[in-house]
């Protein structure tokens, strides 16, 4: 009975030690699980704080491509460190008339990998943004412009008044466009708010005939009152989002039926800062300065630049 006792025990006892040894196994595993999660996590992070960083640089940079790129690669660099960036980690690839490349590289120093053996690891993101002609936008004004070289900060003729002999687009018509309906409500609509469907580079719309000169009035003055930058917005110096900017296809200039231009095929897209309606009672006519921008929509390299492009990531 004795002897039953105590092989009894014995084997409890050992039984309690196996069990520690479990223990102590698991809770090293369990440490090792939190420190991979952990800091697994912790790259994750910093990896995406570096990619949210690169993104924003390239895209804001593109933005004065290609006319500025020295002052493309500073805004690149400004927005990497807004957006997270340290500033010894963005590094920019050099400049082009099209691209810009930024790289950003972080260390990271491990929170519980340390009790393994591992101190720290590397993250890093890299992105590139391209800016070309645009190739589609939805809130153009009803409006067209013939194909042509358009100069920085001159004015150009946007709509014809009734006095007018000399429209490009035939007798009858005055310059405006007639998009998704027609008649002077639709276009009064289209020129205070912009179309509110996408045109794209080969669409052909209709021109619309009528000088609507009460309706163009009331949407240019609609879109100068509701200018409220200071200093309010010139060709040198506006808000790339202001009311004042017409944004307005480029047509080929050769669809003519009987004198005049019943349709027409748009080439690309320019943009115009109208400051007022010129002009008296009937006679008004729409000028702006041709001014380069960015904006939303479509880009290709392929097509005609006309001074307003896109931007888009491109790795
Ligand atoms: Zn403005």
């Amino acid at each position: 009975m004795n002897q039953l006792k105590r092989a009894l025990n014995c084997f409890l006892s050992d039984q309690r030690g196996v069990a520690m040894v479990m223990v102590v196994i698991s809770m090293i595993a369990l440490l090792g699980i939190t420190a991979l999660v952990t800091d697994i996590g912790l790259l994750a992070a910093n990896k995406q704080s570096l990619v949210n960083a690169v993104d924003a640089a390239v895209l804001a940079g593109a933005h004065e491509l290609p006319e500025k790129p020295l002052l493309a690669r500073d805004t690149a660099v400004s927005y990497a460190l807004q957006n997270g960036c340290n500033p010894d980690e963005p590094e920019i690839d050099p400049v082009t008339n099209s691209k810009i490349t930024v790289t950003a590289t972080r260390q990271v120093d491990y929170i519980f990998a340390k009790v393994l053996g591992f101190t720290s690891g590397t993250v890093s993101a890299n992105a590139s943004a391209r800016v070309a002609a645009l190739t589609s936008h939805r809130g153009a004004a009803p409006l067209a412009i013939p194909d042509q070289e358009f100069d920085f900060n001159t004015r150009y003729l946007l709509k014809q008044g009734s006095n007018n002999d000399g429209s490009p687009l035939g007798p009858g018509t005055y310059g405006a466009l007639s998009l998704g309906g027609t008649g002077a409500r639709n276009y009064e609509d289209n020129l205070k708010y912009g179309y509110q469907e996408t045109l794209r580079v080969g669409d052909i719309v209709n021109t619309e005939t009528g000088n609507m000169s009460n309706p163009t009035k009331r949407a240019i003055d609609y879109r100068i009152d509701r200018c409220n930058h200071v200093p309010e917005c010139t060709a040198t110096s506006f808000d790339p989002g202001c009311p004042k900017i017409l944004i307005i296809p480029v047509y080929e200039p050769n669809l003519l039926e009987d004198g005049q231009i019943k349709q027409i095929k748009i080439l690309g897209f320019a943009a115009f800062l109208v400051e007022r309606v010129e002009g008296q009672g009937n006679d008004n006519y729409i000028e702006g300065c041709f001014i380069k921008m960015v904006a939303e929509g479509d880009s290709d390299y392929f097509q005609v630049d006309y001074g307003l492009r896109g931007v888009k990531l491109i790795e």
